[in-house]
């Protein structure tokens, strides 16, 4: 009787959900070699959260995705998959539209200058002002 193939041997295993988390597993536990798996996703196409959408023929972030250098597992995992070489790194811009212009808001310096109303600034500016204030006084005695 001729040997079974190795994969005979293999446990079978199922992961449902086509999600980062998903494709993470299914790739581990595929490549420990001791299961066959059976990635199950109910959408059209793998990504969860993170899959792109098309709108009127313009594929676009379904949400504000974002990854940033210092995200070393995502980027890892990426390899992983052999998807580092897609990387596209930008500089990040990102800005809020009111009154008419739309202001930058990607850095501290943006959110310190951050013209709209937002009681966290109002708070630091009033503090900033107050220390001003305190300065002055401090000036003139
Ligand atoms: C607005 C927003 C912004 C975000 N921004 C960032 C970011 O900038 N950086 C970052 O790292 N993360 C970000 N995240 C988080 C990131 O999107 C999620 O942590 C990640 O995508 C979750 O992956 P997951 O596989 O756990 O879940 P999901 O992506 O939800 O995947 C679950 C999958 O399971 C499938 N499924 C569900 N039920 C079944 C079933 N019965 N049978 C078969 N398939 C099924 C679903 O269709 C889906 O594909 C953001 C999330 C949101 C909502």
């Amino acid at each position: 009787m001729p040997p079974e193939p190795a994969s005979q041997h293999l446990k079978t295993i199922a992961v449902v959900g086509g999600g980062l988390s998903g494709i993470a597993a299914a790739l581990a536990l595929a490549r420990s070699g001791r299961f066959r798996v059976t990635l199950f996703e109910k959408a059209a196409g793998l990504g969860g959260l993170c899959a792109p959408v098309s709108i009127a023929g313009t594929v676009a972030d379904r949400f504000y995705h974002v990854i940033l250098a210092s995200d070393r597992a995502t980027i890892a995992f990426l390899a992983h998959l052999g998807l580092a070489g897609e990387i596209d790194w930008r500089t990040s811009r990102a800005g809020f539209y009111g009154r008419g212009r739309l202001v930058p808001f990607a850095s501290t310096a943006d959110f310190l200058r951050f013209p709209f109303r937002c009681p966290i600034v109002a708070l630091l500016r009033t503090c900033r002002q107050a220390g001003q204030h305190q300065d002055h006084r401090r000036d003139c005695q």
